[in-house]
């Protein structure tokens, strides 16, 4: 919770606390006055102070919410309620995914799977990135999806250099590695995965960036439990890629939380403060992206547990089709 948050919330528990004081107070003293006159004061005072604490507080997400409907909320809406502003309140409560949330999560990544099986096969005909993207749009929505959780990238050879590449009229060539990154929707719930494939033997350079990519995502991977900061999940990733001498061509952060929305609390980056907890889902996601030749991301949907991490997206991850 943002700390603006904190002091805005203790200050109005505090203020409402004390309006509570102060009509018992009240309470008392009318319960043994007999001048009419000082009874009369008292119970305005009482009544004055009653409404003050009646008046409802309605909190409203900052980030979520524009100026123009801050206004329709406090002229229309609740001209009798302080308005108050929050940030993240919301996303905080969502961080940690009861049963009922990872098990559609969980379904979604199933159904993600499933659809790339179909398509990885079909990789090998020279269809396009657009085709493939389209192709798993299709698997998904067959088997339930009610869609992708985000517009599928789909990046062959040098297209694979940039990481949030869209899908282009490119024909998928034997020998070049094609990164796709997708998900689907399972009742308002997000999948997210990443995999890179090639169809024939790309060489060895990209070999070995696929060799190191895929070390780095399983350390990250390792790193992963309650209790675990997101920065050092982020360095288990980070140190295997520096080492290999391509840390300046890793360009993103490592992760992010997955839910019902496709990016949400916590981060799993360098500069992220968060630590995990159990029920957190999170993604795990290195890449190497050199530009010119291509690129090279492997992405996990884990869910957080006491000892570890459940991986939710189980498609294999040989690199060579
Ligand atoms: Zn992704
Ligand atoms: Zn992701």
């Amino acid at each position: 919770m943002g700390q603006l948050n904190e002091q805005l919330i203790k200050h109005i528990d505090e203020a409402h606390a004390m309006e509570q004081n102060v009509l018992r107070m009240l309470d008392g003293m009318i319960a043994t006055t007999d001048d009419p006159e000082i009874l009369d004061a008292l119970e305005h005072h009482r009544m004055q102070t009653q409404g003050h604490a009646d008046r409802m507080v309605r909190r409203l997400e900052a980030h979520g919410v524009t100026w123009a409907q801050q206004r329709a909320f406090a002229g229309e809406w609740f001209p009798d309620a302080d308005l108050v502003a929050t940030e993240h309140l919301v996303e905080d409560l969502r961080r940690v995914k009861e049963p009922a949330e990872v098990a559609r999560i969980q379904a979604a990544c199933a159904i993600a799977d499933e659809a790339l099986g179909v398509v990885a096969i079909r990789l090998a005909d020279r269809p396009t990135e657009r085709d493939v993207a389209l192709w798993l749009e299709l698997e998904m929505r067959d088997r339930g999806a009610a869609g992708t959780s985000f517009d599928p990238i789909v990046a062959s050879g040098p297209n694979g250099a940039k990481p949030h590449a869209r899908p282009s009229g490119r024909a998928i060539e034997a020998g070049e590695p094609v990164v796709i990154d997708f998900g689907c929707m399972v009742d308002g719930y997000c999948s997210d995965m990443t995999r890179t494939l090639s169809v024939g033997d790309p060489g060895p350079e990209a070999r070995h960036v696929y060799e190191v990519v895929r070390d780095a995502q399983q350390l990250g991977r390792d790193a992963v439990s309650a209790g675990a900061d997101c920065a050092r999940v982020d360095k288990a990733c980070r140190d295997v890629i520096d080492a290999a001498g391509w840390g300046d061509a890793f360009v993103h952060g490592t992760g992010h939380g997955v839910g019902l929305e496709i990016h949400e609390a916590p981060r799993v980056a360098a500069t992220a403060r968060d630590t995990l907890a159990s029920g957190y889902v999170v993604t795990v996601e290195p890449g190497v992206y050199l530009p010119g030749v291509g690129g090279v991301r492997i992405e996990d949907t884990v869910v957080v547990t006491d000892d570890g991490a459940d991986v939710l997206t189980r498609f294999s991850k040989d690199f060579l089709l």
